[in-house]
């Protein structure tokens, strides 16, 4: 078998592309041969991210499209198949985290963030699946977080929810595709410096960087190199895993 981290003229979908680390997951992917279709509900931010990758000399096209609507997803997976009749590798990215405690959260807001982040990855997948299961071929990638599965935090009771679901549903949905050469798998970044967080901490980024052991926190690029190893020939036996991203940040006693 040829192992290589090649995914030259792979079909991939990135979702949350339009910024932080889905753009530096889409980035990561063109740069490395991939052809990558942008989704993010924001048509202006896709179209931006997609610009970015073809002014690099990579092949992009964006989808305007909100993830937790499963006709959005429907017409994603059949707009990819018309244009490019495969679906390689599918990285369910986008997500949200609007603060809220539990005295103070609503209903609604709890079930926002549980339809985008963790419905979402259940619609996205859904709405590919038929396809990769067809090709017997399929790279999924879902953004988890450290947040949730492995740590706390006071404001994200709906988010960690979220986050630690998609851990369940990922390794769930692994095995019934498992005998397909299908392979599911989950990043769980730690802080990573993106427009989202830079709104939620209010630039107060660098008490993060200093408990990080490594001293820094991550970039968008280092969850795209995890997950071009995921979806790269270098990982067709890992199935229902997690990655940590985080600079060692959760493992400090
Ligand atoms: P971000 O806000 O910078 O980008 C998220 C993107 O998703 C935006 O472009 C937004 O328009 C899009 N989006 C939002 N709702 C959508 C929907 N319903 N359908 C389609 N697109 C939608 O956020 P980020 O910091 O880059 O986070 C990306 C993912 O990484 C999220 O799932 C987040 O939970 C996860 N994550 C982030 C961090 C971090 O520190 N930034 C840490 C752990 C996990």
């Amino acid at each position: 078998m040829d192992s290589s981290f090649s995914i030259q003229g792979k079909i991939a979908i990135v979702t949350g592309a339009g910024s932080g680390i889905g753009r530096g997951i889409a980035e990561v992917l063109a740069n490395n041969g991939a052809k990558v279709v942008v989704v993010d509900i924001d048509e202006t931010s896709a179209k931006r991210t997609v610009e970015q990758i073809r002014r690099a000399g990579n092949i992009s096209s964006p989808i305007a499209a909100d993830v937790s609507n499963w006709v959005d997803m429907q017409k994603v997976a059949a707009a990819v198949i018309k244009e490019y009749n495969r679906i390689d590798i599918l990285c369910e990215n986008a997500g949200i985290y609007p603060p809220a405690k539990i005295i103070e959260m609503s209903e609604e807001q709890w079930d926002k963030v549980i339809d985008v982040n963790l419905k979402g990855c259940f619609l996205g997948l859904k709405s590919c699946l038929p396809q990769m299961l067809k090709q017997n071929y399929g790279r999924v990638i879902m953004t988890s977080s450290i947040t949730g599965y492995r740590t706390g935090e006071i404001g994200l009771s709906h988010y960690s929810a979220s986050k630690a679901g998609i851990i369940g549903f990922m390794r769930s949905a692994a095995l019934e595709v498992a005998k397909n050469n299908i392979t599911i798998n989950a990043i769980e970044p730690g802080t990573i410096s993106t427009e989202g967080t830079r709104r939620f901490a209010a630039g107060e980024l660098k008490p993060l960087e200093d408990r990080t052991p490594t001293g820094r926190l991550s970039t968008p690029e280092d969850i795209g190199n995890a997950v071009l190893f995921l979806a790269s020939d270098l990982a067709p036996n890992i199935t229902g895993q997690t990655i940590v991203v985080d600079g060692g940040y959760s493992i400090v006693e």
